[in-house]
């Protein structure tokens, strides 16, 4: 009998899966993916299209062309229930489609907090199809002000205000940052990077929660700071579908998942990427150095579990984490392990990498 998988959302590991799935040759086997956009924009280039170094279609994967090209079918929709029962999933636009297995990787979203205004006024990178106008905006105002001080609050600073020089944009970006900038980075690269963002005219404030936020201004406790857009940034939290679905959460709502990238309480429900925790490795950060190494496991997994095999492969995270950061005018940050460098050779790495990456899927 025909088997049916559903990829949810076009993360990086879901993509990586379907983009070698033709070479398996597997009989009686249909899928689909579903995404809300027929876009999928990738956040790695998000800084260099902010500078001007790339233009939308450098940064976006065709979906629809995608699936077709590797033998599936792309289904435009946000999914809003799963029903593990009935081992079928409902979209926004009401269609239901079942599973015999279900790939989730939706990413993470970010928070929304309870800032008075922020709902009303601020911009979001979330849902990644709307980046594009919000750097349109960030580049045109008078006033851009980034909120977030970890590396995608910097990369953005950055390239924002390289993309503002070039074009004559006198007044500065400001980055306001809830702790120190890049806080979990040893003090030596912070103050590199510190010292860049100095240098480049950026307005920092360091551990500044913002209070409310009005229509043309933002309060902290003792500043009143102009803006004319603001960019919020913060921290990861998890989609509520799984929670909303009875599946097992930590205690942030993230899917918990074992080392095989199956929910702990049902096996037919594989997960990977951003909005997953893996209960071996709880403390796993949630970005795509770690999460691309999830892939070919969980490619082997999903076609094991076709095939009826029972014993499956396990995801171990690598030991070093790696992290490559465009900082704007060719210069780049690269972490690997204990050790670093900030340089031009990094930011030629960065290149190389995201090119790379979005070809394998165009
Ligand atoms: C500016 C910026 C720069 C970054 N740079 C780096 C970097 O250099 N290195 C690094 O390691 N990480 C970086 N990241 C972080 C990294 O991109 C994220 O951790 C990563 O995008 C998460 O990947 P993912 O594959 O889990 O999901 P995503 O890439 O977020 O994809 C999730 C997909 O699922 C879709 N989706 C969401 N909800 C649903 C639903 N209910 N139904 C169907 N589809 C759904 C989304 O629309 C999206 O298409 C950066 C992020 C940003 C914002």
């Amino acid at each position: 009998m025909s088997q049916h998988v559903v990829f949810v959302g076009a993360g990086d590991s879901n993509l990586s899966v379907l983009k070698n799935w033709k070479k398996r040759k597997l009989k009686d086997t249909t899928w689909t993916l579903v995404s809300p956009s027929r876009y999928q924009y990738y956040s790695g280039m998000f800084s260099g299209y902010t500078e001007g170094r790339y233009s939308i279609e450098d940064i976006r994967i065709d979906l629809k062309s995608f699936c077709k090209e590797n033998g599936g079918r792309f289904l435009k929709g946000k999914v809003t229930a799963v029903d593990k029962r009935q081992k079928n999933v409902l979209t926004d636009s009401g269609k239901s489609l079942s599973y015999d297995i279900l790939s989730a990787n939706i990413g993470s979203t970010h928070e929304k907090p309870n800032v008075p205004g922020v709902k009303d006024y601020a911009l979001f990178l979330e849902p990644n199809g709307q980046f594009p106008s919000a750097a349109e905006k960030l580049q045109q105002t008078e006033y851009p002000v980034i909120r977030g001080g970890d590396y995608k609050g910097v990369e953005i600073a950055l390239s924002l205000q390289e993309w503002r020089k070039k074009h004559h944009m006198k007044t500065p970006v400001t980055l306001i940052s809830n702790g120190p900038v890049l806080e979990n980075e040893k003090e030596e690269i912070r103050d590199n990077v510190l010292t860049l963002l100095d240098e480049r005219g950026i307005m920092i404030y360091e551990n500044i929660s913002v209070e409310r936020i009005d229509q043309d201004v933002l309060y902290t406790e003792n500043h009143v700071i102009p803006y004319g857009e603001v960019l919020w940034i913060t921290g990861p939290t998890p989609p509520l579908i799984f929670q909303y679905a009875k599946l097992a959460v930590d205690e942030k709502g993230f899917l918990l998942v074992s080392s095989s990238l199956q929910s702990l309480d049902d096996s037919s429900i594989f997960a990977s990427g951003a909005c997953v925790t893996l209960s071996d490795y709880p403390d796993m950060l949630k970005n795509n150095s770690y999460m691309r190494k999830e892939a070919s496991v969980l490619e082997d997994n999903i076609i094991k579990t076709l095939k009826g095999k029972k014993k499956l492969k396990t995801f171990t995270p690598p030991k070093k984490r790696e992290l490559v950061l465009n900082l704007g005018h060719k210069k780049g940050l690269y972490i690997k392990g204990g050790k670093y460098s900030l340089d031009k050779s990094s930011w030629k790495l960065k290149k190389r990498m995201d090119k790379q990456f979005i070809k394998q899927f165009s």
